[in-house]
């Protein structure tokens, strides 16, 4: 795990091909994400800042959520609680909402609904710097999971198209995995290799994931992994 300082109150953590993001208010700090299982995140971060810190998460795959059970109480997309495996019942599960603004202390972060990847994932909107934290949806140069029954990539491209509207507010976008920092057209990029997979038009490999074969699309921005 490798700990990158941005600024004295921003952080990126890189774990093994995925990320997790410690930004600090005024007030308290938001952890987004959790990466894999195999750091004493909480230690890590609580030795950057004494302040509260809100666990917040992107979405429920396995490899953003490893530490989650050294918190107390996860904030996550409404949407997303249905997949949540929570293994400690007293853990306080927050639904956020489209919209939501979690204050920091003279940093806020909009929540931003990227639902499709998986049913609820989310981004966060750091008004400040102006950065999207945007989890696995938007990736350049990145693998992106779309196989499985709670994927959609109707609801993906949705989600994409409804970004797209306000790119203008993004100066980078901050994705879990692959290139850091992108720029806002890659909104628009991961939109249009998603139609090129729903017409036909973009090509694929059958890759073995899991123990399950999935068709990987190669498309221009990304590699999406879907069901056959
Ligand atoms: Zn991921």
């Amino acid at each position: 795990m490798e700990i990158i300082r941005k600024n004295d109150s921003t952080y990126i953590i890189e774990d093994n091909g995925v990320r997790a993001f410690l930004l600090i208010g005024t007030g308290r700090a938001a952890l987004i994400d959790t990466g894999m299982s195999i750091t004493d995140i909480r230690s890590m971060v609580e030795g950057i800042t004494g302040k509260e810190i809100l666990l917040l998460n992107t979405h429920a795959d396995r490899d953003h959520i490893g530490c989650n059970r050294q918190f107390t109480k996860v904030y996550i997309g409404v949407h997303e609680l249905q997949s949540y495996p929570q293994e400690d019942p007293k853990q306080e599960l927050v639904p956020l909402f489209e919209g939501d603004c979690i204050d920091l202390g003279e940093r806020t972060l909009e929540v931003v609904d990227l639902s499709g990847h998986t049913p609820g994932s989310i981004g966060f909107y750091d008004r400040n710097s102006r950065v999207l934290i945007s989890g696995d949806p938007i990736q350049k140069n990145g693998n992106v999971y779309m196989f499985g029954p709670k994927r959609s990539l109707i609801g993906y491209i949705a989600s994409l198209e409804r970004l797209n509207k306000r790119k203008d507010d993004f100066d980078e976008i901050w994705p879990s995995h692959a290139d850091l920092p992108i720029d806002s057209s890659n909104i628009q990029k991961c939109t249009e290799d998603i139609k090129d997979i729903l017409k036909g038009n973009c090509p694929f490999a059958i890759k073995e994931m899991h123990g399950t074969s999935v068709r990987a699309y190669q498309g221009k921005t990304n590699i999406y992994l879907c069901d056959k």
